[in-house]
């Protein structure tokens, strides 16, 4: 199916730590995007859109939606034959009422913004932003999966609203999303599904937990050493190209696993004291996994959580997305780097480098 690229197309959350990767590069490229933000005045949340989009070939513009009412994306839609759904809650910790703050937005959002496409006839094709927290809910898991090692074929099986709500987000919005797009034929749904994404951001005003995990890294969390967890990540920059490819290539289908490889907190802290030195707390040690677990709630996350993810390795297999999207993900290496010298860059963290 080809995208007539004379179309705007439509970015929801378009203020996002990912999305705004994803407006820029589409604005390079010379389309022209129809961003939704919640608040399009608040220069705040969408002054960094505004001002590199005054030196891109594509025009940006920006409209108010929330995904919890109804029709709110009509008006942006209109006219798009692309639509990107990206917005969505990404927040682990503090969650009081994960129904409301979670659940809610994420797959009555979906279906929000789904039911637009269904109403305007220009829709063509739905790239989701969906997540390996669809795929799987925690690292002990794995042993269940055939091989070893999680594919496309896999659903989460094991979170829920009490146990890692916010996977369980990710997989009722994009079972939702597969369901409303099996009861019509105009559209087509593909879905990315990244792992933990990192790397420089264009926003300081996303609540993004991504960037909450490399501030665990300066804040001196992980000095006395980090528990042996296994995370999938991949660059932010690549998640975006991902989209777009997922967007544009006239054969893209289905879900894709989009991860550049495995890493645990423990290689991150070696990758970054590497490049930045001895200077910084970040982790040499690996703490017991009973330490993790009695430190649990203090640290933000459940007992259970300890027990059912440390110490389990995690393996996922990237390869259908790197054929059906042709993409080749850039090294985490170069990723963490890019992401902590940002952070110098800006004076949040002090260089401490030897001179
Ligand atoms: P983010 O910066 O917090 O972006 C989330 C976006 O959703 C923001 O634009 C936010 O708008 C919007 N949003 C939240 N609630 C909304 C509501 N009720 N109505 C309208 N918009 C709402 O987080 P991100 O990391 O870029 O995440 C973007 C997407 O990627 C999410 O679907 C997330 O689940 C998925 N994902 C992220 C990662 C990762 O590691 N970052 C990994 C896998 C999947 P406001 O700015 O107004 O709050």
């Amino acid at each position: 199916m080809q995208i007539d690229r004379s179309r705007p197309v439509l970015v929801t959350g378009g203020n996002g730590y990912i999305a705004s990767w994803l407006v820029k590069m589409l604005l390079e490229d010379g389309m022209d995007v129809h961003a939704t933000v919640r608040d399009p005045s608040d220069n705040r949340k969408v002054g960094h859109l505004l001002q590199l989009a005054q030196h891109t070939p594509g025009k940006l513009s920006l409209y108010p939606a929330d995904l919890l009412k109804d029709g709110s994306f009509d008006l942006a839609m209109a006219g798009c034959e692309l639509v990107f759904h990206t917005a969505s809650p990404f927040v682990i910790s503090g969650i009081r009422d994960p129904q409301k703050q979670l659940v809610d937005p994420a797959v009555n959002g979906t279906r929000n913004v789904l039911a637009s496409a269904d109403r305007c006839a220009s829709v063509r094709r739905v790239v989701l932003t969906s997540s390996c927290a669809a795929i799987y809910g925690d690292n002990i898991d794995q042993q269940d999966v055939p091989g070893g090692v999680y594919t496309e074929a896999q659903w989460n099986s094991s979170s829920s609203l009490q146990h890692q709500p916010y996977s369980y987000s990710k997989l009722a919005a994009e079972r939702a999303a597969w369901e409303m797009a099996r009861a019509q034929d105009r559209w087509q749904l593909v879905v990315i599904n990244p792992g933990l994404v990192l790397g420089p951001a264009l926003t300081r005003a996303s609540d993004s937990t991504s960037l909450d995990v490399i501030k665990q890294f300066i804040d001196g969390r992980l000095a006395l050493g980090a528990p042996d967890l296994d995370f999938v990540v991949v660059d932010v920059r690549d998640v975006a190209l991902a989209h777009i490819r997922a967007g544009l290539l006239p054969e893209a289908s289905g879900r894709h696993i989009t991860i550049s490889q495995t890493m645990s907190l423990l290689e991150m802290g070696r990758v970054l004291r590497r490049h930045y030195g001895w200077r910084y707390p970040f982790p040499r040690w690996r703490a017991p996994k009973w330490l993790a677990w009695l430190l649990a709630p203090i640290s933000g996350v459940t007992r259970d959580f300890i027990s059912r993810n440390v110490g389990y390795p995690l393996r996922f297999d990237n390869s259908y997305a790197c054929r059906d999207l042709q993409m080749r993900f850039r090294p985490f290496e170069e990723t963490l780097v890019d992401h902590f010298q940002q952070l110098i860059d800006d004076g949040v963290v002090k260089d401490r480098r030897p001179r």
